[in-house]
Formats: structure tokens, C-alpha cells, sequence
């Protein structure tokens, strides 16, 4: 490969699917900086209204673009229609959260003038995309960002530049002039020199811990540049008491296996209180056992693909392989079944005897079982993490889930519901190593704009009550 090429294949056969030459940053700077004033100074209405037209053209090419997600990611089609829809159902979404988030309030009035709040775009916004929802989530921070009038610079993952570039064509189609909305092709290199340019004005980065935690060191030194990240999680799902095994089976299998695994709210670890232990965790064996994983446009339609490269299936098979001679015990082995395809089986290990666990994300189908004594420690087996972004609570009683939800540290806690599949109605973010406290989905707004306290009066009118010498005039 040319160094000065991105190459992306398709997970499921292996087989090339886009190429295209590395992007200059400078020069995607300097057009975005040119067309920002512009930009920033159209109507409201009006930067509304390309996005509506925006989601049109999405319509338009609805199945092309979910095929292409899939041929991309590996994930089966069904699931990549639903992504298609989330980017469709953004605009509304984003336009009513700009509204109630960072639209404009006058406040009382009188003798001391009119006030009001209004928000004001950043400027230069460099939106950094992960592989695994390669159009919805940084989609989630580009349509937003663009309503509140700040231009874009949306490097998306250098595993799935085709569906970046797709997305970038719906909003050049819609009337987007092309430099207020520019696709920036390259891998962490070029990320990192769009975090690091003088004349970015805010990075808003969904993807890994440690990519997160560079971006945030690279700008420690910058305050008044906005970073928004959102980063993965060691996300909880922990069962108790309930007379539904196979409810709470079937929860577990939706939080862990989706996506391969491949969700930042996905299960890692499924913590099981010992009166259960036996019934569920026999319950998810069977269901996992019934998984059908295969290419994406398999017919009858499989659960879940691949993961997105042979990289991560070998990490992930290394990874079960450490639990194994750790003191794992193993409850359903990760299969690889073609050596040179990323497909990896759900896998399954308790892992309640090792003595240190590692506090990493698996990004991948593979689930780590730990059982405890009572709810108290199920609790304090959850918080066992430095990440908090998702963390469900399966049985027991609405006493057990206000507790559950007082103590427990993440930015989405569910009761008897999957850990992953959020509204983008709600705000989504994690705390500790999960973000830095600026929720994207329907609180992405309040990262794209940045308020304004004013106080207004039509005309001059002011006088010194206190504190003066008294005139002394000439005769
Ligand atoms: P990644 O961190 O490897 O890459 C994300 C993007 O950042 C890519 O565009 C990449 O090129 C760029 N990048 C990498 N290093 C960089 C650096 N030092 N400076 C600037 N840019 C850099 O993430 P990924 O593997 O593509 O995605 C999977 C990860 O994303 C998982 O950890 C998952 O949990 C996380 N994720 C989080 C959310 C969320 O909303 N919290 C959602 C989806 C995925």
C-alpha cells in the first residue's frame, strides 16, 4: 500500500472496497476557517432547512447506504438499516434539541435594560469517528454542530472511509457548500494533526480511551478549545432475584453479543447473584449456542457479522486465551472458524476466581461472567471500573433499582432493559474513562454552541448617583 493511500476491506470477505488518497489537513483548515463567517451568519432557518433536505437525500439512497455500511462494517443489513434511519431521524431530533438546549431567552426587563441569552457557534469543528456506527454517531455530532452554525471537518475512521465519504456526498447533494461540510481522509496520524492545527476551534471525538486520552492531552494546554469525547465503557449487567430466567437470558445476550460486541454500551462483564448463577447463566449458554453468526447478507438473516478486522478477532482470541490461564473457567469457547476472516463465536468465561481482572474494553462478543454473594456486592462489583457508561440492572424489586441507581456510576442506567440500544431522545455520555462530562445525543447541542449573556437598551441612558465631587463651574 502507498503510504499516502487509505485502503478499507470488507470484514466478511476480505476483499478491497474503497481506496483513496490522505488528505492535506492544512488545506482542509484553511477552507473551512474561509467559509465559517458565512456560514455562521445564514439563518437559523435556513441552516435548518439544508439539513432537512439533507436527510432527504439520505432517504433517497436509503438501501444503497445501508448496504454499504454493511459491506463496511460486516454488520448484517437489518442492523445497518437501523442506522440508517437514526441518521435520517437526527435532524429532527437535533433541531428540537437546539431549541430547548441553546436557543435564545430574553429575561426580565425594566430600568437596568433588557437581558438575554443567546448561543454562538465555535467556529472550526474537527469531528473524529469511530468504525463501529461509522454514519450515526458522527453524524450525531456533524448535523447538530451545522444547525448551531459551525463548519466541519469530519475525519471518520481510516476502517470505514467509504461510509464517511457517503455520508459527506448526502450533505454536498442536500446544497452544503463543499467546504462547510469536508471529508478528511487519513488514520490517527491526520487526526492527530487536526487536533494539534492552531485554527480548529473543537474536537468532537467519539472512539477509544486512549485516542480520547491523547486528544485530551494534546489540548490541555488550549481551555478555550471545546472537546467532546465519548469514549468505550466495562459496562455492567447485573441479574438478581427474578422469576423470568429466560427474559433475563435473552437481556444479557441483546447487551453483549449485538453488534458482535461491538457497541461502547455493550455488556462486558454479566455479574449474577449466586441464587441465580445456575438457572441464567445455563439460560445464556443455550441462547448463545443458538447465535448465528455469518456475512451480512446472509439468508436467513444471522444475529451478528464479523468483527471489523482480523487485528481485533486476534486480540479478542488472545484476550479469552489470558482469561483461560488466569483462572478463567470457560463457559462457551471463542471459536475462529476461518483463520483469515474476523469472525469470532460469542464467547463466554467466568472469570469470579482470577484474581485481578484486567479494567479494559473487549471490543468484541466476548463476556465475562462474575458471581456474588448479595446485591451489595453486585454493587460494588460493578463500580469495579474505572469506565461508566452503561450499567443495567436485571430482577429485584423498585427498591433494589433506586439503589442500584444511587450508587451505581454511569451515565445510562437501566432497569430490566439492555445495557446498549439508547434513545438519541436522551442525552448519552459515561463518567470516569467513559467522557469528559459533555453527553452527545440530544445534549450534543449543548457542546455546539456556547452562550452569550447580554443586556440591551436601545439608546444610551446612564447617570453616577454616588461618589462624585460636586461640579465646580467656570463663571
Ligand atoms: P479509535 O479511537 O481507534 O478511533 C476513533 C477515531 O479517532 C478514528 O477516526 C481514528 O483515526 C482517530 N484517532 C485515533 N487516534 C487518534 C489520536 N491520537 N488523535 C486524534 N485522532 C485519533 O476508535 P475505534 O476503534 O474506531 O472505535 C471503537 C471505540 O469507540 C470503542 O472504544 C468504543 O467503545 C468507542 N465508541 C464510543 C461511543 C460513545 O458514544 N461513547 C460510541 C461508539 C464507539
Amino acid at each position: 500500500m502507498a503510504t499516502n493511500e487509505i485502503i478499507s476491506h470488507e470484514p466478511a470477505t476480505g476483499a478491497a472496497l474503497w481506496r483513496g488518497e490522505i488528505s492535506d489537513v492544512d488545506q482542509a483548515v484553511d477552507r473551512a476557517r474561509r467559509a465559517w463567517p458565512a456560514w455562521a451568519a445564514l439563518p437559523l432557518a435556513t441552516r435548518i432547512e439544508l439539513c432537512r433536505r439533507f436527510a432527504n437525500e439520505v432517504r433517497k439512497v436509503q438501501d444503497q447506504f445501508a448496504e454499504l455500511i454493511s459491506r463496511e462494517t460486516g454488520k448484517p443489513l437489518w442492523e445497518a438499516r437501523t442506522e440508517v434511519e437514526s441518521v435520517i431521524a437526527k435532524v429532527d431530533i437535533s433541531v428540537s434539541a437546539y431549541a430547548e438546549r441553546t436557543g435564545q431567552k430574553k429575561l426580565d426587563g425594566g430600568l437596568q435594560g433588557n437581558s438575554a441569552v443567546r448561543h454562538k457557534p465555535h467556529g472550526v469543528m474537527a469531528v473524529l469517528g469511530p468504525y463501529n456506527f461509522p454514519a450515526h454517531l458522527p453524524n450525531g455530532h456533524i448535523v447538530p454542530a451545522l444547525i448551531a452554525g459551525n463548519v466541519i471537518i469530519f475525519k471518520p475512521s481510516e476502517k470505514t472511509p467509504a461510509v464517511g465519504e457517503f455520508l459527506v456526498g448526502c450533505f454536498h447533494r442536500a446544497g452544503f457548500a463543499a467546504d462547510v461540510v469536508q471529508l478528511l481522509v487519513g488514520a490517527a496520524a491526520e487526526g492527530q494533526a487536526l487536533v494539534a492545527h492552531r485554527d480548529i476551534d473543537g474536537v468532537l471525538f467519539t472512539g477509544s480511551v486512549q485516542a480520547g486520552i491523547a486528544i485530551n492531552r494534546k489540548l490541555a494546554t488550549n481551555p478555550g478549545k471545546i472537546v467532546a469525547l465519548e469514549m468505550g465503557g466495562n459496562n455492567p449487567i447485573v441479574v438478581v432475584d427474578t422469576p423470568k430466567v429466560a427474559d433475563a437470558a435473552a437481556l444479557v445476550i441483546q447487551s453483549a453479543f449485538t453488534s458482535a460486541g461491538q457497541r461502547c454500551t455493550a455488556a462486558r462483564r454479566l455479574i449474577v447473584k449466586a441464587s441465580m448463577y445456575d438457572a441464567l447463566v445455563g439460560e445464556v449458554k443455550r441462547l448463545a449456542d443458538r447465535i448465528v453468526f455469518d456475512q451480512p447478507f446472509a439468508d436467513p438473516a444471522p444475529f451478528m457479522g464479523p468483527v471489523i478486522d482480523n487485528q481485533s478477532a486476534d486480540q479478542l482470541s488472545e484476550s479469552f486465551f489470558y482469561f483461560l490461564s488466569n483462572g478463567g473457567r470457560p463457559i462457551k469457547h471463542m471459536l475462529r472458524p476461518s483463520e483469515d476472516l474476523p469472525f469470532v463465536s460469542p464467547a463466554i468465561i467466568d472469570v469470579t476466581a482470577m484474581k485481578e481482572r484486567p479494567d479494559v474494553e473487549l471490543f468484541g462478543p466476548l463476556l465475562q461472567v462474575i458471581k456474588v454473594d448479595d446485591f451489595d456486592a453486585a454493587i460494588a462489583e460493578a463500580n469495579n471500573t474505572r469506565f461508566g457508561l452503561s450499567a443495567s440492572l436485571v430482577g429485584g424489586s423498585p427498591q433494589d433499582y433506586n439503589r442500584f441507581w444511587a450508587n451505581v456510576r454511569a451515565g445510562i442506567i437501566n432497569w430490566n432493559r439492555p445495557t446498549n440500544g439508547a434513545s438519541s431522545k436522551a442525552p448519552f455520555g459515561g463518567t470516569g474513562l467513559s467522557g469528559n462530562h459533555r453527553p452527545a445525543a440530544f445534549y450534543a447541542a449543548d457542546y455546539c454552541a456556547y452562550p452569550v449573556a447580554s443586556t440591551e437598551m436601545d439608546q444610551p441612558r446612564a447617570s453616577i448617583g454616588v461618589g462624585l465631587r460636586e461640579e465646580t463651574r467656570k463663571a
